[in-house]
């Protein structure tokens, strides 16, 4: 019997791949590097890959506040932060490609609807579809129409959260700029690394958390650990590390830990 690939989900941060304090610009070495990086392995595992928004969506998403809704952000802030998230899609989906990585953009707000600002329902079978034949569909956080508020906007995590239950990937990787999730804002001055985060501290970690430094409408670190914290219940090694780190990607993706931050449910030691 052929034993199917592991599912790993790939999240490119928005603060890798962009200059996240300059509007709408791309770190095209750091997204190339990432993909060159997957091209090395991603015929040994079934790969589903999301970017962040970074410095194209978020600082639009923040302006017109499209977290608070239709009535509030309008149309135009609506239609410009899902053309400014795709636009950085775009350059992604394109790096892969380069690299031969039989990669297709996967665009969230066309195959999903939310309630108060949570994922309600996503059209998935195109999604099982291409993992099952080998190709790489590429999702971004994106605007949604949500049936209470009129629109939101989902993070990478969100949809991770929404997909790991259907498809229990093995893993789940973040790549971000900093070496994993500290005590604080490692920008902001001195803050500790911490290496685990199970049942025994995420409360102490998630308590300790500020938001992101930049502008991040998605509600910056302790949403993220939140969120995938919540998915390492469903048994799936979740780890956050820097991508700007030559090869610490696709060690993670391989099953290397320890190369930043590990969160899981129960601690192995
Ligand atoms: P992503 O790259 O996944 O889009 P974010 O921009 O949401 O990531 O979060 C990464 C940023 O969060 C880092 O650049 C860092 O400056 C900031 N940050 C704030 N608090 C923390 C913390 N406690 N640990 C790590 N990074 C933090």
């Amino acid at each position: 019997m052929v034993e199917k690939k592991d599912i790993v989900f790939v999240k490119f941060g928005g603060a890798a791949i962009t200059f996240k304090d300059i509007p709408r610009k791309p770190n095209i070495e750091v997204i190339e590097q990432m993909s060159k990086e997957i091209s090395d392995i991603y015929d040994e595992y079934r790969l589903l890959i999301g970017n962040g928004g970074g410095s194209f969506a978020h600082p639009i998403a923040s302006q017109y506040k499209v977290q608070e809704g239709l009535n509030v952000c309008g149309k135009e802030g609506f239609s410009k932060t899902h053309d400014a998230a795709k636009d950085l899609n775009d350059l992604v989906v394109e790096s892969l490609i380069k690299q031969n990585i039989p990669v297709l953009s996967f665009q969230t707000s066309a195959a999903t609807i939310a309630q108060g600002g949570e994922i309600q329902k996503m059209f998935t079978h195109p999604i099982k579809n291409m993992l099952n034949n080998d190709f790489i569909p590429v999702i971004y956080g994106d605007v949604v129409v949500d049936e209470i508020n009129g629109c939101t906007i989902v993070s990478t995590e969100q949809i991770f959260k929404y997909l790991g239950r259907e498809f229990k990937p093995k893993r789940i990787i973040i790549a971000t700029d900093v070496d994993g999730v500290y005590t604080s804002d490692p920008k902001k001055g001195n803050a500790e690394l911490i290496s685990k985060i199970t049942q025994d501290n995420i409360k102490d970690v998630v308590e300790g958390l500020g938001g992101s430094l930049e502008t991040d409408v998605t509600g910056g670190m302790a949403h993220k650990v939140e969120e995938l914290y919540n998915l390492s219940k469903l048994n799936i090694c979740v780890e956050i590390i820097n991508g700007l780190k030559e090869n610490y990607l696709k060690r993670a993706i391989k099953g290397e830990e320890g190369l930043g931050t590990s969160i899981s449910v129960y601690s192995d030691d």
